[in-house]
């Protein structure tokens, strides 16, 4: 076994149960750590007879001893249902988790990668988003918890980072879709599918005229773990994403077409602080990385699709 001892907080979870398969895929040992809030035993049901895997039971907001070279930080609530069913409990997972385990990286002299978000940029007055735009958060509206939780967790990063020298490298996560997306979480592209494949009502919320960009599970993962492996002295944050933009009616036609669904268009209620656009920069991530997403929208909705037809 010539791989690294890599630990994968929230690793049953939608991205981080495709981040433990392509590590193992690459000859690594992964303890793959979840409290099982959002994530599923079923998503890494095919990777548990594997020696060089190991699930534990854990919640990211209380301490772990491990011994790894490697930590990828993505246990979070990602979906605005989730996270806003305890908000108190997303901040703690935020920041407490982020705390936790940039101890265990100091303890261990372990590198370590967080999973941020473009939330960071709340609804933002720039557009297209580079890094070094600095956001337009809400502080105390029903989003904050995760937005401004996962800012807190950045900051805490980057003063490890100065005050202990701890390898940190930050990723920032634009909307990304594809299989395991979990069937009732709310998010645009599951709810989309699930309604086209039933043939109910498409629930736009809003006039359907907000953007987001979309990146294909396959295609993030991949940024991800070159980010992990960037070159020494090089933290980010870099946004990873598929600057494709679309607005959530072109999103609906597409998947009503795609499935050949008789469902029709419906609007329902904007929910508050709903982001008007999203769009990445991602030349920082084509130049450090050599990264840039290879799967158009069409391509991805289609195996999502397939995905769901399996489960709906
Ligand atoms: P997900 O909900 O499927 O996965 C999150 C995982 O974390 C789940 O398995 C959940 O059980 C686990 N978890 C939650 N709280 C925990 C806690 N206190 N202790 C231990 N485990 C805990 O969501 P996802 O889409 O896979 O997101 C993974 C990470 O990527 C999150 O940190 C999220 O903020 C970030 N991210 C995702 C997206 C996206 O579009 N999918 C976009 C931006 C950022
Ligand atoms: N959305 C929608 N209908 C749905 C679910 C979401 O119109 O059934 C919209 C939502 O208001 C937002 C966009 O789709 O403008 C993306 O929502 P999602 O929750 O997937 O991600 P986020 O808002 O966190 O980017």
């Amino acid at each position: 076994m010539n791989g690294k001892r890599i630990l994968v907080t929230g690793g049953a979870g939608f991205l981080g149960s495709h981040l433990c398969e392509k590590l193992l895929e690459q000859g690594n040992d992964v303890v793959c750590m979840d409290n099982l809030f959002t994530g599923r035993k079923d998503n890494i049901r095919h990777l548990m007879d594997n020696p060089y895997f190991e699930f534990i039971r854990h919640d990211v907001a209380e301490p772990l001893y491990v011994e790894v070279d490697q930590i990828y930080n993505l246990a979070c609530p990602a979906s605005p249902i989730h996270y806003q069913y305890d908000p108190i409990k997303t901040g703690k997972t935020s920041v407490l988790g982020a705390l936790h385990t940039l101890g265990l990286a100091k303890r261990c002299h372990a590198r370590i990668l967080q999973a941020s978000t473009s939330e960071v940029y709340g609804d933002p007055e720039v557009h297209p988003q580079p890094e070094d735009y600095r956001g337009c958060v809400n502080p105390i509206g029903i989003r904050s918890c995760y937005d401004e939780g996962k800012r807190m967790a950045e900051t805490l990063f980057f003063d490890y980072h100065r005050q202990h020298n701890v390898d940190i490298k930050v990723i920032r996560i634009f909307n990304t879709y594809g299989p395991r997306m979990s069937m009732n979480d709310g998010r645009v592209v599951s709810n989309f599918i699930v309604q086209a494949l039933r043939n109910e009502d498409i629930t736009i919320y809003g006039d359907g005229n907000q953007t987001r960009s979309f990146c294909y599970v396959d295609d993030l993962i991949d940024g991800m773990i070159r980010m992990m492996n960037s070159r020494d002295g090089f933290t980010g944050p870099v946004n990873l994403g598929n600057p494709g933009e679309f607005t959530m009616l072109e999103l609906a036609e597409t998947i009503i077409r795609l499935t050949d669904s008789k469902s029709k268009i419906v609007h329902m209620p904007l929910p508050q602080d709903d982001p008007t656009q999203r769009k990445p920069v991602i030349d920082l991530a084509e130049k450090e990385l050599d990264w840039k997403p290879q799967v158009k929208l069409e391509e991805g909705l289609i195996k999502t699709i397939d995905y769901f037809k399996t489960i709906v």
